[in-house]
């Protein structure tokens, strides 16, 4: 019988699953009995503002990479296409929306919920695309709900005051409105204290990203696809910050003391760039393994780090930590936390996700595999695919050139 070379899992998956399920369950409960109002936020949006003002935030996107990863999103799609969302566009947003037409969503198996809790507000930033503004300004008119955003500069190079100092402005702006939807005025006090918490969970999930430095990593970007659920929506809360001090965190470190490697055997390590394919984590997982690679880093969970973040400036540190993003950068600064990043994870290739319909998170479409690769001497290979869309995703040519790539690699030793 062939060896099953799948990656272990992480026993820490279970307590994660129990503080997401915690954290459903209240945004559940809320949406029933009207007792917390409710903010719909975009993954990079002003989360700790909202929950400063006593809102329970709930993030559409971490719903559409659920409708990916259980593989319900191709089969939802179709019906947003009809009410005249493009098949070319975001395909976390046709999916969604297609998911709350269709009435049919992953959350009902999950946690037992008939779907998203409705929202009392709409917040988003175009930091990452203008996608999520549409996105939301559909649920905005479906609810007859309040749509707010933040407008972000985008292609920057170095970040210079006045781009922090205008984000921070129009951060600063939604207070009013949102404190008259919340029925209460800020505390100040109680922004420092998301601020502060939401720093702690984003240095503590970047101490668990950077244990991927190590040899052997003890983790795989598929893993941390998985355990980014807490950083991305419970940041700004003690459940996460206590998920990633007292589970994640040590049993990575145990993992590195006793060289526990994430992939048995790993021989080669690698980088992703681009969204996953949500609904090939699994496959993914077991097709490097099975090659002995470890696909180890990835920009995509590196995106929730948040070093800016400084509850003594909260409007500044949120301003500059939501606009230094990579994915709001110019080509040249992509490149050099690219370069960077290669060097620090010790890095021997780097994997190109072109994803169909999100062109904002595919940095391969203008050159740059081969300006790094002339740079840094570190081959790459393009895949295409898309994040939730199965069909754009061609699994045999995928494998075929990975393997081709990674043979490549061993004959380059
Ligand atoms: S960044 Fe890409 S995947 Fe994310 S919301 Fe925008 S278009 Fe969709």
């Amino acid at each position: 019988m062939a060896e099953d070379k799948t990656p272990p899992r992480l026993k820490s998956a279970a307590e994660m699953g129990r503080i997401m399920a915690e954290y459903f369950k209240e945004l559940d409960a809320a949406a029933k009995d009207g007792s917390r109002k409710i903010a719909w936020c975009t993954s990079v949006g002003p989360a700790e503002l909202l929950q400063a003002l006593g809102f329970l935030v709930y993030y559409p996107e971490n719903h559409g990479a659920m409708l990916g990863a259980t593989r319900m999103a191709t089969d939802m799609i179709p019906a947003a296409n009809a009410i005249g969302y493009s098949p070319d566009i975001c395909s976390y947003l046709t999916a969604d929306i297609g998911s709350y037409l269709n009435k049919k969503t992953p959350l009902t198996k999950a946690f037992g919920m008939a779907g998203p809790p409705k929202p009392d507000v709409l917040v988003f930033n175009t930091n990452q695309c203008r996608d999520v503004q549409d996105w939301f300004a559909w649920y905005a008119r479906e609810f007859d709900a309040p749509l707010l955003g933040v407008y972000t500069h985008r292609n920057i190079g170095d970040i210079e005051p006045h781009q922090v100092g205008d984000i921070a402005r129009q951060i600063e702006n939604l207070v009013e409105p949102l404190e008259e939807i919340a029925g209460r005025k800020l505390d100040m006090a109680d922004l420092r204290r998301a601020v502060g918490l939401s720093r702690q969970c984003s240095d503590l999930w970047k101490a668990v990203l950077d244990t991927a430095a190590h040899k052997p990593s003890p983790i795989t970007f598929f893993d941390g696809t998985i355990h980014m659920g807490p950083a991305v929506c419970l940041r700004g809360t003690e459940a996460a910050v206590d998920y990633y001090q007292k589970a994640l965190l040590p049993e990575l470190e145990e993992r590195m003391a006793n060289d526990v490697a994430a992939v048995p055997g790993e021989r080669f390590r690698l980088y992703w760039d681009g969204m996953p394919i949500w609904g090939r984590l699994r496959d993914h997982s077991k097709m490097f393994a099975d090659l002995r690679t470890n696909v180890l880093s990835s920009t995509y969970c590196n995106s929730w780090i948040f070093t800016a973040l400084d509850p003594d400036d909260p409007f500044g540190g949120m301003a500059k930590a939501y606009t230094e993003l990579f994915i709001v950068r110019s080509d040249a600064a992509k490149e050099a936390y690219i370069q960077r990043m290669l060097d620090f994870f010790k890095v021997d290739g780097v994997i190109y996700h072109d994803a169909k319909t999100c062109p904002n998170n595919s940095n391969c479409r203008y050159g740059m595999p081969q300006r790094l690769e002339t740079a840094t001497g570190i081959p790459s290979l393009t895949i295409n695919g898309d994040l939730n869309d199965l069909r754009l995703v061609s699994d045999e040519q995928n494998k075929t050139n990975v393997e081709a790539f990674v043979e490549q690699l061993e004959e380059g030793r």
